[in-house]
């Protein structure tokens, strides 16, 4: 059972005031067990989209080189910009210096793409096996080759890891290297790759708010760095950047606490949020943003009328579970019975928490066979989960939604709410369709 709210309408699309006062003291069933993740490296996809002028290469095997080209999708014609030097025989056994192997793989990538202005080496499982020290390789090249360009380090290995920590880490590696701010006055930086297009609307919404300078981190060319200091005021638009955000608070910045802007509600409260920091009065942020939000509700409306009263189970897998499983209940209906999530970082969910009904079973981290026990006791309309547990629960005649598709699709603020929705929605309809 889930508390119910009424259906948003244009003009009344705020998140409600925590309803279930005690839910920060919702019990969290902490689960250490065997745990079904997906490899760091597949942020690359992201991340190469978002900053381009930078290069990713991953220091890995071939099993790593076919991660990343089937995750990203194999590019005949265009030169990507992400590849593998792919550690042999030779290398692993430690008959070959690695390193050198390295400096002549990065030099032969420099020579013939002088495009390229930031050089990631990602290590991998294989390259943390055999200990090559990539921080080091990459002090070693940066003699050589920066100022042209800049080579940086992080990890995308698999082990032990969420796919999107890919995303934490190399944004992680980024923050010893940004510019301090030059003036005391407030600046915002928003942190997370956003898709360029979601991140045009939002630009437009802080201008009309009059809020700047505003800054975005990753930024869309990797030379651009933003500038960090006790003045920036950090506004999250992923909620899976722990390390990040602590070495941006290292630096000085502030975070604003905030739920994500997913869904109207959210993107109401995320620009509120914003405005509150830079003295906004709420009348602004409601003329400013009154236009995308009544057309997000319209959008929204059919999808709260398929998706109203489903049960949805979330597995832990993105670290967008929260967020979006708030989106979910409070804006299209859906009744939730477990959201996972596979850690419970309280500094980047304090403001969704008390937003979650406080009759769900909120679970951090796995135990893959207990979950999957209680998964099918339940038997809810809709799973959302990793690409290795969506086949197995299909044939058992469960509808799954692949976690890794949230990611991968722009979702965030207004014009997208609907789209959101329908991710959820279709592999509902399509279930309709085939039983028709
Ligand atoms: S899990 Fe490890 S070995 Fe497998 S693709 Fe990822 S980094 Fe490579």
């Amino acid at each position: 059972m889930t508390a119910s709210l009424p259906m948003p309408v244009a003009g009344c699309t705020d998140l409600p005031v925590p309803f279930a006062s005690n839910a920060t003291q919702l019990p969290v069933l902490k689960e250490r067990g065997q745990r079904e993740v997906f490899c760091g490296l597949t942020g690359i996809v992201w991340l190469h989209r978002k900053m381009q002028d930078a290069f990713f290469m991953v220091v890995g095997s071939r099993t790593c080189a076919h991660l990343i080209q089937s995750a990203a999708g194999v590019m005949i014609f265009a030169e990507p910009r992400f590849g593998t030097a792919i550690l042999g025989e030779r290398d692993l056994a430690g008959l070959a210096d690695a390193n050198e192997e390295l400096d002549r793989c990065v030099q032969q990538l420099l020579e013939r793409r002088p495009d390229i202005a930031t050089l990631f080496l990602v290590g991998s499982c294989p390259s943390e096996v055999i200990k090559l020290d990539l921080h080091r390789a990459a002090e070693r090249l940066n003699q050589r080759f920066f100022p042209q360009v800049r080579v940086l380090n992080y990890s995308g290995s698999g082990i032990e890891t969420t796919f999107t920590q890919g995303e934490d880490t190399c944004l992680k590696c980024m923050v010893p290297h940004l510019p301090a701010t030059t003036t005391d006055a407030p600046e915002l930086m928003v942190v997370g790759t956003l898709a360029d297009v979601v991140e045009d609307q939002f630009s437009r919404i802080f201008r009309d708010l009059g809020i700047g300078p505003v800054h975005f981190f990753p930024p869309r060319r990797a030379r651009d760095l933003p500038p960090i200091g006790p003045n920036t005021r950090l506004l999250l638009a992923q909620p899976f950047l722990s390390e990040t955000v602590r070495a941006l608070q290292a630096r000085g910045a502030t975070l604003l606490q905030s739920p994500y802007p997913f869904g109207v509600q959210g993107t109401n409260a995320w620009f509120r949020a914003a405005a509150a920091a830079f003295d906004v009065p709420d009348a602004r942020v409601a003329e400013a943003t009154r236009a995308p939000a009544e057309r997000a509700v319209r959008a929204l409306a059919r999808y709260r009328e398929r998706l109203g009263g489903k049960r949805l189970f979330f597995f832990p897998d993105s670290q967008l579970e929260i967020p979006l499983a708030r989106f979910l209940h409070h804006e299209c209906g859906v009744e939730l019975v477990e959201v996972g999530t596979p850690y419970l970082d309280r500094l980047l969910v304090e403001a969704e928490l008390p937003l979650l009904p406080g009759t769900i079973t909120l679970s951090e981290g796995q135990d893959v066979d207990k979950q999957l026990d209680r998964c099918r006791e339940a038997r809810p309309d809709l799973t959302v989960c990793g690409l290795g547990l969506a086949n197995p629960l299909e044939a058992e005649g469960m509808r799954t939604k692949w976690a890794i598709e949230l990611v991968f699709t722009p979702i965030h603020g207004y014009d997208q709410a609907a789209d959101l929705a329908e991710l959820f929605a279709r592999p509902l309809d399509r279930a309709e369709r085939l039983t028709v």
